[in-house]
Protein backbone atom coordinates (compact mmCIF):
# COMPACT_ATOMS: atom_id res chain seq x y z
CA UNK A 1 0.00 0.00 0.00
CA UNK A 2 1.33 3.55 -1.22
CA UNK A 3 2.11 5.75 1.61
CA UNK A 4 1.49 9.22 0.26
CA UNK A 5 3.69 12.89 1.43
CA UNK A 6 1.57 15.85 1.79
CA UNK A 7 3.54 19.41 1.76
CA UNK A 8 0.20 21.35 3.91
CA UNK A 9 1.02 24.43 2.77
CA UNK A 10 -0.88 28.03 4.48
CA UNK A 11 -1.81 29.27 1.04
CA UNK A 12 -1.30 25.71 -1.24
CA UNK A 13 -1.02 22.06 -0.33
CA UNK A 14 0.60 19.34 -2.67
CA UNK A 15 0.56 15.32 -2.80
CA UNK A 16 3.38 13.32 -3.58
CA UNK A 17 4.78 9.52 -4.10
CA UNK A 18 7.52 7.82 -4.20
CA UNK A 19 7.70 5.26 -6.90
CA UNK A 20 10.01 3.57 -8.93
CA UNK A 21 13.16 5.49 -7.16
CA UNK A 22 11.96 8.81 -7.55
CA UNK A 23 9.30 11.32 -5.88
CA UNK A 24 6.45 11.67 -8.36
CA UNK A 25 3.75 15.28 -7.84
CA UNK A 26 0.09 13.72 -7.30
CA UNK A 27 -2.29 16.13 -9.57
CA UNK A 28 -5.42 16.90 -8.38
CA UNK A 29 -8.96 16.73 -10.36
CA UNK A 30 -8.13 20.40 -11.81
CA UNK A 31 -4.93 18.71 -12.86
CA UNK A 32 -2.87 21.20 -11.01
CA UNK A 33 -0.12 20.30 -8.54
CA UNK A 34 -1.34 22.85 -6.34
CA UNK A 35 -4.08 22.24 -4.16
CA UNK A 36 -5.11 25.86 -2.72
CA UNK A 37 -5.26 25.12 1.23
CA UNK A 38 -8.92 27.00 0.94
CA UNK A 39 -12.38 26.27 2.46
CA UNK A 40 -15.27 27.29 1.25
CA UNK A 41 -19.40 26.74 2.67
CA UNK A 42 -22.19 26.80 -0.07
CA UNK A 43 -25.68 28.51 1.41
CA UNK A 44 -27.52 24.94 1.58
CA UNK A 45 -24.01 23.86 3.79
CA UNK A 46 -22.36 22.10 1.29
CA UNK A 47 -18.31 22.05 2.05
CA UNK A 48 -15.98 23.18 -1.40
CA UNK A 49 -12.04 22.20 -1.24
CA UNK A 50 -9.42 23.94 -3.35
CA UNK A 51 -9.63 26.04 -6.31
CA UNK A 52 -13.53 26.58 -6.16
CA UNK A 53 -13.22 27.35 -2.90
CA UNK A 54 -10.50 29.83 -3.99
CA UNK A 55 -12.56 31.59 -6.86
CA UNK A 56 -15.35 31.78 -3.70
CA UNK A 57 -12.97 34.23 -2.02
CA UNK A 58 -14.17 37.03 -4.65
CA UNK A 59 -17.92 35.90 -4.79
CA UNK A 60 -18.57 34.83 -1.10
CA UNK A 61 -15.77 36.07 0.96
CA UNK A 62 -17.45 35.57 4.36
CA UNK A 63 -18.17 32.06 3.54
CA UNK A 64 -14.80 31.35 2.26
CA UNK A 65 -11.58 30.46 5.06
CA UNK A 66 -7.98 30.49 4.14
CA UNK A 67 -4.94 30.82 5.71
CA UNK A 68 -5.88 28.53 8.77
CA UNK A 69 -2.64 26.78 9.43
CA UNK A 70 -1.27 29.44 10.80
CA UNK A 71 -3.82 29.14 13.51
CA UNK A 72 -3.07 25.61 13.90
CA UNK A 73 -2.85 24.74 17.81
CA UNK A 74 -4.23 28.34 18.60
CA UNK A 75 -8.06 27.22 19.26
CA UNK A 76 -8.88 30.41 17.34
CA UNK A 77 -12.09 28.37 15.43
CA UNK A 78 -13.13 29.33 11.53
CA UNK A 79 -16.99 30.35 10.65
CA UNK A 80 -17.30 30.39 6.99
CA UNK A 81 -21.10 29.18 7.34
CA UNK A 82 -23.32 28.44 10.43
CA UNK A 83 -20.94 26.05 11.66
CA UNK A 84 -17.71 26.83 13.60
CA UNK A 85 -14.34 24.73 12.62
CA UNK A 86 -11.07 24.35 13.87
CA UNK A 87 -7.90 24.73 11.93
CA UNK A 88 -7.57 20.87 12.25
CA UNK A 89 -10.95 20.47 10.95
CA UNK A 90 -10.02 22.35 8.06
CA UNK A 91 -7.04 21.08 7.12
CA UNK A 92 -8.48 17.69 7.27
CA UNK A 93 -10.60 18.48 4.96
CA UNK A 94 -7.84 19.70 2.22
CA UNK A 95 -5.92 16.55 3.56
CA UNK A 96 -8.76 14.36 1.97
CA UNK A 97 -9.10 16.45 -0.69
CA UNK A 98 -5.01 15.05 -1.78
CA UNK A 99 -5.53 11.82 -0.73
CA UNK A 100 -8.77 11.45 -2.95
CA UNK A 101 -6.94 13.18 -5.38
CA UNK A 102 -4.38 10.27 -5.01
CA UNK A 103 -6.31 7.40 -4.60
CA UNK A 104 -7.80 8.28 -8.39
CA UNK A 105 -4.12 8.92 -9.38
CA UNK A 106 -3.01 5.83 -8.19
CA UNK A 107 -5.42 3.35 -8.42
CA UNK A 108 -5.41 2.64 -4.70
CA UNK A 109 -6.47 2.87 -1.01
CA UNK A 110 -4.14 5.35 0.55
CA UNK A 111 -3.91 4.71 4.63
CA UNK A 112 -0.76 6.38 5.47
CA UNK A 113 0.93 9.83 4.71
CA UNK A 114 3.86 11.83 6.16
CA UNK A 115 3.47 15.77 6.01
CA UNK A 116 5.77 18.88 6.90
CA UNK A 117 5.14 21.35 8.99
CA UNK A 118 7.01 24.33 9.39
CA UNK A 119 10.05 23.75 11.58
CA UNK A 120 8.98 26.27 14.72
CA UNK A 121 5.75 24.34 15.21
CA UNK A 122 5.78 23.51 18.60
CA UNK A 123 4.96 19.25 19.93
CA UNK A 124 0.94 20.03 20.73
CA UNK A 125 1.00 22.06 16.86
CA UNK A 126 2.45 18.56 15.60
CA UNK A 127 -0.26 16.60 17.44
CA UNK A 128 -2.94 19.06 16.10
CA UNK A 129 -1.79 18.00 12.59
CA UNK A 130 -1.43 14.23 13.25
CA UNK A 131 -5.15 14.64 14.53
CA UNK A 132 -5.97 16.43 10.91
CA UNK A 133 -4.85 13.53 9.66
CA UNK A 134 -7.00 11.25 11.54
CA UNK A 135 -10.03 13.47 10.65
CA UNK A 136 -9.20 12.78 7.03
CA UNK A 137 -9.30 8.88 7.56
CA UNK A 138 -4.91 9.12 7.34
CA UNK A 139 -2.56 7.82 9.74
CA UNK A 140 -0.10 10.25 9.92
CA UNK A 141 3.07 8.10 9.84
CA UNK A 142 5.64 11.20 10.53
CA UNK A 143 5.73 14.70 10.83
CA UNK A 144 8.81 16.06 8.71
CA UNK A 145 10.29 19.64 9.04
CA UNK A 146 9.14 21.49 5.92
CA UNK A 147 13.57 23.08 5.90
CA UNK A 148 14.79 19.65 6.40
CA UNK A 149 12.29 18.14 3.80
CA UNK A 150 13.81 21.10 1.07
CA UNK A 151 17.48 21.00 1.75
CA UNK A 152 17.16 17.13 1.23
CA UNK A 153 15.45 17.63 -2.24
CA UNK A 154 18.45 19.83 -3.05
CA UNK A 155 21.17 18.84 -0.97
CA UNK A 156 20.56 15.22 -3.00
CA UNK A 157 20.87 17.04 -6.29
CA UNK A 158 24.53 18.51 -4.83
CA UNK A 159 25.55 15.72 -2.73
CA UNK A 160 28.46 17.19 -1.13
CA UNK A 161 28.42 18.44 2.32
CA UNK A 162 26.48 21.65 3.03
CA UNK A 163 25.50 24.24 5.45
CA UNK A 164 22.36 26.42 3.66
CA UNK A 165 20.41 28.68 4.39
CA UNK A 166 16.42 27.68 3.27
CA UNK A 167 14.43 30.56 2.13
CA UNK A 168 10.83 29.74 2.14
CA UNK A 169 8.74 32.59 1.29
CA UNK A 170 4.92 31.62 0.76
CA UNK A 171 1.80 33.14 0.42
CA UNK A 172 1.29 34.68 3.83
CA UNK A 173 4.55 33.80 6.09
CA UNK A 174 8.57 33.47 5.67
CA UNK A 175 10.37 30.79 7.14
CA UNK A 176 14.46 31.16 7.10
CA UNK A 177 16.18 28.17 8.45
CA UNK A 178 19.98 27.41 8.80
CA UNK A 179 20.39 24.30 7.52
CA UNK A 180 23.37 21.46 7.78
CA UNK A 181 23.63 18.61 5.86
CA UNK A 182 26.27 16.19 6.32
CA UNK A 183 26.58 12.13 5.42
CA UNK A 184 22.39 12.06 5.08
CA UNK A 185 21.90 13.80 8.30
CA UNK A 186 20.22 16.86 8.57
CA UNK A 187 20.17 19.10 11.22
CA UNK A 188 18.28 22.40 12.09
CA UNK A 189 21.16 25.25 13.50
CA UNK A 190 18.12 28.13 13.68
CA UNK A 191 15.20 29.15 12.38
CA UNK A 192 13.77 32.79 12.04
CA UNK A 193 10.31 33.50 10.58
CA UNK A 194 7.85 36.29 10.00
CA UNK A 195 4.33 35.14 9.77
CA UNK A 196 2.68 38.08 8.67
CA UNK A 197 5.17 38.33 5.91
CA UNK A 198 4.02 36.69 2.43
CA UNK A 199 2.93 36.85 -1.65
CA UNK A 200 0.04 38.60 -0.31
CA UNK A 201 1.88 41.55 1.31
CA UNK A 202 3.46 42.20 -2.36
CA UNK A 203 -0.36 41.38 -4.13
CA UNK A 204 -1.86 44.50 -1.18
CA UNK A 205 1.13 46.79 -1.87
CA UNK A 206 0.72 46.61 -5.50
CA UNK A 207 -2.84 47.53 -4.92
CA UNK A 208 -2.71 50.49 -3.34
CA UNK A 209 -0.69 51.51 -5.78
CA UNK A 210 -3.16 50.47 -8.70
CA UNK A 211 -5.47 52.19 -6.58
CA UNK A 212 -3.21 55.80 -6.27
CA UNK A 213 -2.34 55.86 -9.83
CA UNK A 214 -6.38 55.56 -10.55
CA UNK A 215 -7.50 58.36 -7.98
CA UNK A 216 -8.67 55.25 -5.68
CA UNK A 217 -8.12 54.22 -2.47
CA UNK A 218 -8.27 51.13 -1.67
CA UNK A 219 -9.04 50.80 1.85
CA UNK A 220 -12.38 53.28 0.94
CA UNK A 221 -12.79 50.43 -1.64
CA UNK A 222 -16.31 47.92 -0.82
CA UNK A 223 -14.75 43.97 -0.50
CA UNK A 224 -15.98 42.31 -4.06
CA UNK A 225 -14.10 45.38 -5.62
CA UNK A 226 -10.26 45.05 -3.72
CA UNK A 227 -10.70 41.24 -3.96
CA UNK A 228 -10.65 41.89 -7.85
CA UNK A 229 -7.79 44.64 -7.49
CA UNK A 230 -6.20 42.05 -5.22
CA UNK A 231 -6.42 38.89 -7.61
CA UNK A 232 -5.61 40.86 -11.06
CA UNK A 233 -2.70 42.29 -9.20
CA UNK A 234 -1.43 38.75 -8.00
CA UNK A 235 -1.55 37.76 -11.53
CA UNK A 236 0.52 40.50 -12.56
CA UNK A 237 3.19 39.82 -9.84
CA UNK A 238 3.28 35.90 -11.42
CA UNK A 239 3.30 37.14 -14.99
CA UNK A 240 6.40 39.36 -14.14
CA UNK A 241 8.34 35.98 -13.22
CA UNK A 242 8.39 35.70 -16.84
CA UNK A 243 7.49 38.97 -18.47
CA UNK A 244 9.52 42.26 -17.98
CA UNK A 245 5.86 44.49 -18.02
CA UNK A 246 2.75 43.20 -16.59
CA UNK A 247 -0.39 45.66 -17.07
CA UNK A 248 -3.25 45.42 -14.72
CA UNK A 249 -6.85 46.62 -16.46
CA UNK A 250 -10.29 46.44 -14.69
CA UNK A 251 -13.45 47.73 -15.08
CA UNK A 252 -15.36 48.58 -12.60
CA UNK A 253 -18.87 50.80 -12.47
CA UNK A 254 -18.18 51.23 -15.95
CA UNK A 255 -14.87 53.38 -15.71
CA UNK A 256 -12.03 51.73 -16.62
CA UNK A 257 -9.10 51.72 -14.45
CA UNK A 258 -5.19 50.55 -15.87
CA UNK A 259 -1.64 50.47 -14.61
CA UNK A 260 1.43 49.02 -15.78
CA UNK A 261 3.72 47.10 -13.74
CA UNK A 262 7.49 46.65 -14.33
CA UNK A 263 10.43 45.31 -11.93
CA UNK A 264 11.64 48.62 -11.01
CA UNK A 265 8.04 49.46 -10.43
CA UNK A 266 7.63 46.43 -8.09
CA UNK A 267 10.65 47.35 -6.25
CA UNK A 268 9.66 50.63 -5.41
CA UNK A 269 6.39 49.79 -4.26
CA UNK A 270 7.45 46.72 -2.15
CA UNK A 271 10.88 48.07 -0.71
CA UNK A 272 10.12 47.68 2.79
CA UNK A 273 8.80 44.36 2.41
CA UNK A 274 11.46 43.26 0.84
CA UNK A 275 14.10 44.79 3.32
CA UNK A 276 12.03 43.08 5.92
CA UNK A 277 13.20 39.68 3.65
CA UNK A 278 16.58 40.41 4.26
CA UNK A 279 16.08 41.04 8.06
CA UNK A 280 14.46 38.20 8.84
CA UNK A 281 17.67 36.41 7.47
CA UNK A 282 20.02 38.14 8.76
CA UNK A 283 18.67 36.79 12.65
CA UNK A 284 18.41 33.68 11.44
CA UNK A 285 22.37 33.90 10.32
CA UNK A 286 23.06 35.54 13.68
CA UNK A 287 21.06 32.69 15.77
CA UNK A 288 22.51 29.55 13.97
CA UNK A 289 26.38 30.90 14.77
CA UNK A 290 27.94 30.48 11.54
CA UNK A 291 28.93 33.65 9.48
CA UNK A 292 27.40 34.87 6.11
CA UNK A 293 30.93 33.25 4.25
CA UNK A 294 30.37 30.05 5.77
CA UNK A 295 27.22 29.23 4.33
CA UNK A 296 27.17 27.64 0.69
CA UNK A 297 23.61 28.51 0.04
CA UNK A 298 20.33 30.29 0.20
CA UNK A 299 18.05 27.73 -1.35
CA UNK A 300 14.31 29.47 -2.70
CA UNK A 301 11.21 27.39 -1.64
CA UNK A 302 7.89 28.42 -1.72
CA UNK A 303 5.61 30.20 -4.52
CA UNK A 304 6.65 33.91 -3.94
CA UNK A 305 10.75 33.44 -4.23
CA UNK A 306 9.36 32.99 -7.73
CA UNK A 307 9.54 36.54 -7.67
CA UNK A 308 12.55 38.02 -10.12
CA UNK A 309 12.69 41.46 -8.13
CA UNK A 310 13.38 39.41 -4.65
CA UNK A 311 15.75 36.58 -6.23
CA UNK A 312 18.08 40.20 -7.57
CA UNK A 313 17.81 41.81 -4.43
CA UNK A 314 18.48 39.01 -1.87
CA UNK A 315 21.92 38.23 -4.70
CA UNK A 316 22.59 42.28 -4.29
CA UNK A 317 22.41 42.02 -0.28
CA UNK A 318 23.83 38.69 -0.01
CA UNK A 319 27.28 37.66 -0.30
CA UNK A 320 26.00 33.42 -0.72
CA UNK A 321 25.05 32.03 -4.14
CA UNK A 322 21.16 31.83 -4.19
CA UNK A 323 20.04 28.77 -5.19
CA UNK A 324 16.84 28.69 -8.18
CA UNK A 325 15.68 25.03 -7.29
CA UNK A 326 13.18 24.79 -10.64
CA UNK A 327 10.54 23.31 -8.57
CA UNK A 328 10.14 26.26 -5.98
CA UNK A 329 7.01 25.63 -4.97
CA UNK A 330 7.29 21.80 -4.87
CA UNK A 331 10.88 21.61 -3.30
CA UNK A 332 9.42 20.42 0.44
CA UNK A 333 7.09 17.63 -1.68
CA UNK A 334 9.76 16.38 -3.35
CA UNK A 335 12.18 16.18 -0.25
CA UNK A 336 9.21 14.49 1.52
CA UNK A 337 9.27 11.65 -1.20
CA UNK A 338 12.52 10.96 -0.10
CA UNK A 339 11.66 10.32 3.36
P1 LIG B 1 2.96 28.98 -1.57
O1 LIG B 1 2.38 29.26 -0.20
O2 LIG B 1 4.37 28.52 -1.54
O3 LIG B 1 2.07 28.13 -2.42
O4 LIG B 1 3.04 30.40 -2.30
C1 LIG B 1 1.88 31.10 -2.67
C2 LIG B 1 2.29 32.51 -3.05
O5 LIG B 1 3.23 32.45 -4.13
C3 LIG B 1 1.14 33.37 -3.51
O6 LIG B 1 1.22 34.64 -2.88
C4 LIG B 1 1.39 33.51 -5.01
O7 LIG B 1 0.91 34.75 -5.50
C5 LIG B 1 2.88 33.43 -5.09
N1 LIG B 1 3.37 32.98 -6.39
C6 LIG B 1 3.11 31.81 -7.01
N2 LIG B 1 3.72 31.77 -8.21
C7 LIG B 1 4.39 32.94 -8.35
C8 LIG B 1 5.22 33.51 -9.38
N3 LIG B 1 5.46 32.86 -10.52
N4 LIG B 1 5.75 34.73 -9.17
C9 LIG B 1 5.49 35.40 -8.03
N5 LIG B 1 4.72 34.92 -7.02
C10 LIG B 1 4.18 33.70 -7.18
Amino acid sequence: MAVIGIDLGTTNSLGCVYRNGKTELIPNAYGSYLTPSVVSMTEDGKLIVGQPAKDRLITHPERTVSSFKKDMGTGRSWKPGEKSFLPEELSSLVIRSIVEDAQNYLGEEIEEAVISVPAYFHDEQRVVVKRAGALAGIHVERIVNEPSAAALASYFTANEEQNMLVFDFGGGTLDVSVVDCFENVISINAISGNNHLGGTDFDRAMAEYFCFKNGLNYYLLDLPFQQSILRACEQAKIKLSTQSVAEVSLVHLNKNYNCIFDENVLFNTTHSLLESCKNVIGKAVKDSGFSASELDSLILVGGSSKMPVLQHYLSDALNIPVLKEENMDSLVTLGLGKY
